[in-house]
């Protein structure tokens, strides 16, 4: 599931509030690893950023894959994230959790829940820590968005097998500049079948997005009501359905106040410190933070060497440098501009390519605390808005 552990792990969290005290990267979770090890996948989804479908063949070994693992474990990385494509059409799937859980790395999946078979479950629920699946919406937008009509049913029908195993989950809601007033069904959705949290993650224009989604990214103020209403959620849901939910964006308070978390220091002598998040391509490039980075900033391909080689050459080169440039850049216009929330990690690479202008979306109206119904017609409302 591309758009799911980008957030649940990358750009995200498993689940924990964004920059939350005690934790070591900027957006509040332990180093991790997230591994697409295929593009391979049973759909084909509209906001799908690493394009992936039932003819994209791409995938890389188990063990490469493993081999990847034992110098991420040594690097410090502390969990594994598993996405794709659909991870559980990856035949080595439970090799690879295997392989993860022997080197003491927390585990998790992404996944649209509809393989989510007692055969498949069987051979992997001992080896998983987390599962997180996609729920985008009521059922007429979780499906269109899927392109298969009856999928959100199915889903929720197949969630019987992570209830049975006890297995923690949640749900990934994937927010566009129009869906917010959806996140209250999904909570309820949520409650109603035994999910722990809900993540909601902004849309990024990648992949097939780009060319599908055009327009729905969500801007400044349509994260900050996505905030408001998770705040609202939590005070009018939680105490009763035990559901947490959690925004993957920043509100210009919290960037403020995080710099030394957000825009480390260069040199490093630790990739996590620069990379908190690193993610590994099914075409073996790795990439730090997000896969919205412009290549030039990449480590490199571990068809080509080690994750410990890539490391090492990386670290005092001039593209971490231009990172944490970007990184510095970024607080900068956030932390002094007028923009009342950001997804970071979009932002950064949106500066980090010097061609672009930034994305975010300047607000010089006061948002207004509405309720959820309230807030439904506002996404077609309101322009993309000038940039910064
Ligand atoms: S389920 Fe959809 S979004 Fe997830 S990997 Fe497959 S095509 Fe992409």
């Amino acid at each position: 599931m591309a758009e799911g552990f980008a957030s649940w792990t990358a750009p995200g969290a498993i689940v924990r509030p964004v920059l939350q005290q005690g934790c070591a990267g900027p957006t509040g979770v332990a180093p991790i690893i997230q591994l697409h090890p295929t593009r391979l996948c049973n759909l084909a989804c509209a906001h799908c950023y690493t394009a992936s479908g039932p003819k994209e063949r791409q995938q890389l070994p188990l063990a490469l894959l493993c081999a990847v693992l034992d110098d991420a474990a040594a690097l410090g990385y502390r969990q594994l994230a598993v996405s794709g494509g659909e991870p559980l059409l990856y035949e080595d799937l439970p090799g690879l959790l295997l392989h993860a859980r022997r080197l003491g790395l927390l585990t998790s999946l992404t996944s649209n829940g509809l393989l989510l078979s007692p055969r498949r479950w069987a051979a992997i629920a001992p080896l998983l820590d987390r599962l997180a699946i996609s729920v985008d919406g009521r059922e007429a937008t979780h499906d269109a968005l899927r392109g298969q009509p009856g999928a959100l049913a199915r889903t929720l029908h197949l969630l019987a097998q992570p209830r049975a195993t006890g297995t923690p989950f949640g749900f990934i809601f994937t927010l566009t500049q129009h869906n917010v007033d959806e996140l209250e069904d999904v909570v309820g959705l949520a409650a109603a079948h035994g999910a722990q949290s809900v993540q909601v993650h902004p849309l990024t224009l990648h992949g097939r997005a780009r060319d599908t989604l055009l327009g729905a990214r969500p801007d400044g103020q349509e994260l900050l009501a996505a905030i408001v209403e998770a705040q609202r959620l939590a005070q009018a849901l939680q105490t009763r359905s035990g559901v947490r939910v959690q925004v993957d964006a920043l509100s210009q308070d919290q960037i403020r106040a995080h710099r030394d978390r957000l825009v480390p220091a260069w040199p490093a002598s630790a990739l996590t410190t620069l990379a908190p998040v690193l993610v590994l391509q099914s075409d073996g490039q790795v990439l730090p933070l997000t896969h919205e980075l412009p290549p030039a900033l990449w480590l490199g391909s571990v068809h080509e060497m080690t994750l410990k080689a890539l490391t090492a050459r990386w670290l005092h080169s001039s593209a971490s440098r231009r990172l944490v440039e970007a990184l510095e850049r970024t607080w900068q216009a956030l932390a002094e501009g007028m923009a009342p929330a950001a997804y970071w990690y979009d932002e950064v690479a949106a500066r980090a390519r010097p061609a672009d202008p930034p994305l975010t979306v300047s607000v010089s109206v006061p948002v207004p605390l509405l309720p959820s119904r309230g807030l439904a017609a506002r996404g077609p409302v309101l322009a993309q808005g000038a940039r910064q």
